[in-house]
């Protein structure tokens, strides 16, 4: 039963890792997606800093023209009125000039409001990109070394696929068919270690005289509170005197 026993535990522990690998495959792709989210999200809101600038330049970009136009009338305006003979003519073109000016003031106050907020959303565009740059660069880091240890554990896993087939070649039949049928039970693990009468896979002592057939070696023991089979350590047999 010994041998049947280890052939049984190396079989286990190969499912083991099988196991951790394929859980493993399972969770880093979501890590591996999650960075990539924070990436994207942190790009979004640069890229809408940059919308709002590029909306103020746009509103700035026509008051800008209408300054020009404004001045050229003011500067034409400046001109005819040393050419003016009538008080009349006179008083409207001062009107002219006034209301000219007025707008003129009105335009600069407003790109110089456009320019203030500018400034402000460039500078925390500024603030932004910095502290993104720097944890994009840990973000990458991470993600590289996710998809380089997902490469390897696909890898250990190919190989473990191997192993797991050929020893389910050498496995006695009917010890491999109780072993997959608590393992399905138990939800993973279906042989589980004694260690001075306590079963590893619940805890619970087992029977003395139970614990001593084991360590003998002669038939299969069964777990009498979890029904996992068991095997004793080699070398416990010193123990029990
Ligand atoms: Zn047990």
């Amino acid at each position: 039963m010994k041998d049947k026993l280890a052939d049984l535990i190396a079989l286990q522990d190969v499912e083991i890792e099988i196991f951790k690998a394929e859980e493993g495959l399972r969770e880093m792709p979501k890590e591996v997606s999650e960075i990539e989210s924070i990436i994207g999200a942190r790009r979004k809101s640069l890229e809408a800093v940059d919308e709002e600038i590029a909306a103020y330049e746009e509103r700035k970009a026509p008051l800008e023209v209408e300054l020009k136009e404004n001045q050229t009338l003011l500067d034409a305006a400046d001109a005819r009125i040393k050419r003016i003979k009538t008080n009349k003519e006179y008083l409207a073109l001062q009107r002219e000039i006034d209301l000219a000016k007025k707008r003129k003031a009105d335009i600069e106050e407003q790109v110089l409001m456009i320019m203030d907020k500018i400034e402000k959303k460039s500078a925390e565009r500024q603030r932004i990109s910095a502290s993104f740059e720097t944890d994009r660069v840990i973000l990458e880091e991470k993600k590289a070394r996710l998809e380089g240890q997902m490469k390897e554990l696909e890898a250990v896993l190919a190989e473990y696929k191997g192993k797991d087939k050929s020893l389910r070649k050498t496995v006695d039949p009917s010890l491999l068919s109780k072993y997959d049928r608590i393992k399905k039970s138990k939800k993973g693990l279906a042989v589980a270690e004694c260690l001075d009468g306590v079963c590893k896979g619940c805890h619970m002592h087992i029977q003395p005289q139970l614990y001593n057939e084991l360590v003998r070696g002669d038939r299969l023991i069964i777990c009498p509170s979890c029904q996992r089979i068991l095997y004793a350590r080699p070398g416990e047999e010193a123990d029990q005197d």
